[in-house]
């Protein structure tokens, strides 16, 4: 365990390019290090800071490829002593807010994931993704509560909440995690339990990043080893009806079936399959954990809309289920938001239909969730015990566009408008945002502050502000939008 002399205060943020550390103390710190340590200008330097979000990238002074725990711990401390913010990377594919002259961890290399099926339990590092957990628990019949994307980082994800593919039927990701290994801003090594640490355990889970590098999480899989799902997808001339008709039978739905809805305008570009190009989609996802015959039966209302454009609702093992999404597996720059909402009506969702449509000065894809069931009831069946906000959501709708290379500029500005205008739609069932559905860069929003409290329930902002005040008050971890930096000084309502 590292421990460090906390007595120098940090400063603000160090101008880009600023290195208040010597050569030769940073070749300590690799020595030090079972990982490497790159600086602007090394090999290797520009790969270990590109991630799956392509808009932008950090631009630390130094990074550590961290590989254990004993690595990010000698990292924090290094940071401790010369002054440096720290951010911490996966994948990328959460990137945000860049470093600009700090510390990089980057936890990549540390990507262990161990299932133990007696307890029907999974252990993972910081750099696992879920593709892994899937594939280390389907020999059991297990499986974890992983999102429509395969190559997303297990621990960030659950730090958010996490909304997955079996959502209604079990719950936040952030519900079924038994145990955190924190290195905290002071660099000790902890192990954060419901037992051991009550208000820091949940406050990690549900909006927890800022708060220390986790370096481990051990979680409860559930028995899940096959699925009735997939895709249902129609045309445009179907959209209004479909929209209207998915809204009335998810209120008729079992917590059994977990679906999600898109919009997608596809351009008209030479690049995309037939199939998609120009055209205006939309898809309904389905994963139900009953049988075939029942899901068969359940999504007979969907494919009485009319004729499908294509339909490859099957029973498949979980092993297949980021078929469900077929999210995209290759870097690029995007920008997301998103609103969770009490209730929401067909006519809003065909305005926000012809807002982001092919008329929309920009590509968005739009998608719309279904909530509730055990999202809504907690772990403990209380709607509490884990600190994810606004558990009583029972729409999410997500909004995220592609950015041209750079992911900044009049393009993101145009991308932002379109946003705007498609949230205000469902303004009047808004309860917050999920942090998880915020992608790309959002501190330099105007309403910033507005957004990074919008993510908690109510209250919750200032038992997030406290901790962070007692976590980390010289806010070391600073690169979250949510990480309680300058503008979160606990006087902000949630909302
Ligand atoms: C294509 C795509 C699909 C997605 N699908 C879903 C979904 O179905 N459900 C859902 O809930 N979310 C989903 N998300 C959102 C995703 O869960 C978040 O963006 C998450 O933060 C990504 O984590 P990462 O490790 O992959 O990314 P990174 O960019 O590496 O990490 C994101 C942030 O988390 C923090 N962080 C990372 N590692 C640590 C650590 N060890 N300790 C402390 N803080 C850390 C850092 O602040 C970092 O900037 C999706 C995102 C994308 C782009």
């Amino acid at each position: 365990m590292t421990t460090l002399d906390a007595s120098r205060p940090l400063a603000a943020p160090l101008a880009p390019g600023a290195a208040p550390f010597t050569p030769e103390e940073a070749d300590r710190l690799a020595r030090r290090l079972g990982g490497p340590v790159f600086r602007p200008g090394d090999d290797g330097y520009d790969a270990e800071r590109s991630g799956f979000q392509a808009g932008h990238r950090h631009r630390p002074a130094l990074i550590a490829g961290a590989a254990d725990a004993g690595d990010v711990a000698a990292a924090v401390a290094f940071a401790r002593a010369h002054r440096l913010p720290v951010a911490v990377q996966a994948t990328g594919h959460g990137l945000s807010t860049a470093t600009d002259g700090g510390l990089l961890i980057s936890t990549r290399r540390m990507s262990g994931v161990t299932v133990d099926p007696a307890t029907r339990t999974a252990r993972v590092g910081a750099g696992a993704v879920w593709s892994q957990v899937v594939e280390a628990a389907a020999p059991y019949g297990l499986a974890p509560l992983n999102g429509s994307s395969p190559g997303v980082g297990v621990v960030s994800y659950t730090l958010g909440g996490g909304v997955g593919l079996l959502a209604r039927t079990y719950g936040f990701a952030a519900d079924h995690v038994r145990a955190l290994d924190l290195v905290t801003a002071d660099a000790r090594r902890v192990r954060v339990t419901a037992a051991s640490d009550p208000a820091l355990f949940q406050g990690l889970l549900g909006g927890g990043h800022g708060l220390g590098v986790v370096t481990g999480m051990e979680f409860g899989l559930v028995p899940v080893a096959r699925l009735y799902g997939g895709q249902l997808v129609f045309g445009a001339d179907r959209i209004d009806e479909a929209l209207a008709a998915y809204l009335r039978w998810t209120a008729t739905v079992p917590d059994t079936l977990t679906s999600s809805l898109a919009l997608i305008a596809y351009p008209d570009l030479p690049q995309l399959p037939a199939p998609l190009r120009g055209r205006h989609l939309l898809q309904i996802r389905i994963a139900f954990t009953g049988s075939a015959e029942e899901g068969a039966r359940l999504v007979a209302p969907l494919r009485a809309i009319g004729p499908a454009v294509s339909d490859d609702l099957r029973e498949m093992p979980y092993a297949e289920s980021a078929t469900i999404h077929r999210d995209p597996a290759d870097p690029h720059a995007y920008n997301g938001d998103n609103a969770l909402l009490r209730g929401v009506d067909a006519a809003a969702l065909r305005r926000v239909a012809a807002l982001t449509g092919p008329a929309a000065p920009v590509m968005v894809v739009v998608q719309l969730n279904h909530l509730g069931g055990a999202l809504a009831a907690g772990p403990d069946g209380t709607g509490g015990a884990t600190g994810v906000g606004h558990r009583d959501a029972r729409f999410a709708l997500r909004v995220l566009s592609p950015l041209a290379a750079g992911g900044d500029g009049d393009g993101l500005a145009a991308v932002r408008a379109v946003h705007a205008a498609a949230l205000a739609e469902v303004a009047p069932w808004r309860l917050g945002r999920s942090v998880n559905f915020l992608l790309g860069e959002q501190r330099a929003r105007s309403d910033a502050a507005e957004v990074a409290r919008s993510t908690h329930g109510p209250g919750a902002w200032h038992r997030r502000a406290a901790l962070k005040a007692a976590h980390d008050p010289e806010n070391v971890f600073r690169f979250h939008p949510y990480d309680g930096g300058p503008e979160a000084d606990g006087t902000g309502t949630a909302g």
